[in-house]
């Protein structure tokens, strides 16, 4: 980075925030591409926003006891980082997951920041999570864990303070339970969480719309640079939520995948993926990738999730964890022939990798654009829990493939307008950080 304020600025976040790497790497690809609008823009310099807009707001952590099917007492540690509230409630998911400590919920948070920004939808950011792990714990134990999670964070949160959701190992049962917890102790009725089930305030296609969102942004990429969807080799990785709804999409946009993947291995079928299998195994079920092979005699499983990228492919969308493709993998992908990689999972690919995708000319679509899906649909599920009411699943759909079409241009427009054409990382980052910067200028020193 050139700038010195800007390169000022990091070393503070780096020495304040030790021990963070994955909360270091988001801000550092965030301020290298805003190094024009700092340039352009000195009054945001001068009003401290650059400064302010990489320290949350607030950081929550807490103990989550809970006692387990053997009556063994286990504590987990709870987390909740309300990011930025300049344009609106703090909104983001819950990620249950061994990995989970404070630098990847902070990562997460400040992504999303930016994230809801590019909606357009009024939504500030947040992120919250606990180590706990639901792999392999009964329903009973999940439910306890999610009721005593909930017991404190219900003092936090709210439908016009903070309105949390799901993420990785937080799905409609996880959801449920912490809704159910949080109605009792508060003794209201209001969409303080998304993703809820369908019977209690849910919205049609929240569980297909980031997966849905990604390919209706790639595809908006594609077009744009005379390409398509028609035809092309793909691989997806992860086989949960996201993973699921874009091999869905992409297949009925004319691809064929080829691979999915846990966090075991990956399978490779010519064929194309038969998705309902993998829905059978993975979203009924809870089971192993792996068990695909069983009724597939085509197809071949092999161990250790990285591997997938070595499979020849066109398009490459990785919708598994972070930082899951890293240089070498990038490179491998570039050398099949890979022209367009675009992001469902947060954060996928380490600094390094992105730098192959850009200095190889591929298209690249940013998480924070490309994932935007979910978090947008989740603010249309508050708009009809404020209004009382629910919309079809295609009147849902509609909006969310305009709104991605809306994310696409403004950041295509926004690379442009800050000499970056093409470069839909920067234009992301610009796009959303400009709308809050205003906002946070306009409210004062808060
Ligand atoms: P799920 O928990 O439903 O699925 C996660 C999937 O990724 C599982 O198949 C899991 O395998 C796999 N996985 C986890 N770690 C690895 C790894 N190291 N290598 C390969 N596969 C791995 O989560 P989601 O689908 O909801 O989330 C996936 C990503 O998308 C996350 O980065 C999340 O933050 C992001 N995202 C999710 C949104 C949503 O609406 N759900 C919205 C925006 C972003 P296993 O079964 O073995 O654990």
């Amino acid at each position: 980075m050139k700038n010195a304020y800007l390169n000022e600025l990091l070393e503070t976040v780096k020495k304040r925030n030790p021990g963070e790497p994955e909360f270091i790497q988001a801000v550092t690809e965030v301020l290298e591409t805003l190094e024009p609008v700092v340039e352009k823009r000195p009054d945001l310099v001068e009003a401290g926003v650059f400064e302010r807009f990489v320290e949350p707001e607030r950081q929550i952590m807490f103990r989550v006891p809970w006692v387990d099917d053997s009556g063994k007492v286990r504590v987990n540690r709870g987390f909740r980082v309300q990011f930025n509230s300049a344009i609106g409630p703090y909104k983001g998911g819950i990620r249950l997951h061994p990995s989970v400590y404070l630098g990847i919920i902070k990562f997460l948070g400040f992504e999303q920041v930016l994230k809801n920004s590019l909606t357009t939808l009024p939504m500030g950011g947040g992120k919250g999570g606990s180590d706990f792990d639901p792999k392999g714990k009964s329903d009973g134990e999940v439910m306890r864990f999610c009721q005593s999670f909930m017991t404190e964070l219900y003092r936090h949160i709210g439908a016009d303070t903070d309105v949390p959701a799901g993420d990785i190992g937080t799905g409609a049962r996880e959801v449920g339970f912490m809704f159910g917890q949080y109605k009792r102790l508060q003794n209201e009725y209001t969409g303080v969480l998304t993703g809820k089930g369908l019977q209690f305030g849910g919205s049609l296609a929240r569980t297909e719309a980031t997966g849905y969102g990604l390919c209706y942004f790639t595809d908006e990429m594609l077009k744009a640079n005379g390409k398509s969807f028609e035809g092309k080799t793909v691989l997806v990785s992860g086989s949960g939520n996201v993973a699921i709804y874009a091999v869905q999409k992409v297949t009925s946009m004319g691809a064929k995948v080829v691979a999915m993947s846990d966090s075991n291995g990956y399978i490779y079928d010519k064929n194309g993926i038969d998705l309902e299998c993998v829905r059978a195994l993975k979203e009924k079920s809870r089971r192993r990738i792996k068990e695909y092979i069983e009724t597939h005699p085509d197809a071949v499983y092999t161990e250790g999730s990285k591997g997938i990228w070595t499979i020849p492919c066109d398009i490459a969308l990785p919708c598994a964890t972070q930082n899951e493709i890293d240089g070498e993998s990038a490179a491998i992908l570039v050398k099949n022939g890979c022209f367009c990689v675009s992001e469902g999972a947060n954060m996928p690919s380490t600094p390094e990798a992105i730098e192959t995708y850009l200095s190889n000319g591929l298209l690249y679509g940013p998480a924070k654009a490309a994932n935007a899906g979910g978090v947008a649909t989740s603010g249309l599920e508050m708009s009809q829990n404020s209004l009382r009411l629910s919309w079809t699943f295609e009147e849902v759909d509609e909006r969310l493939k305009n709104i991605m079409k809306n994310i696409f241009a403004s950041c295509k427009k926004a690379a442009e307008d800050y000499g970056m054409a093409g470069n839909y990382m920067a234009g992301a980052n610009i796009a959303g950080f400009l709308k809050v910067a205003e906002a946070m200028k306009a409210q004062g020193v808060v």
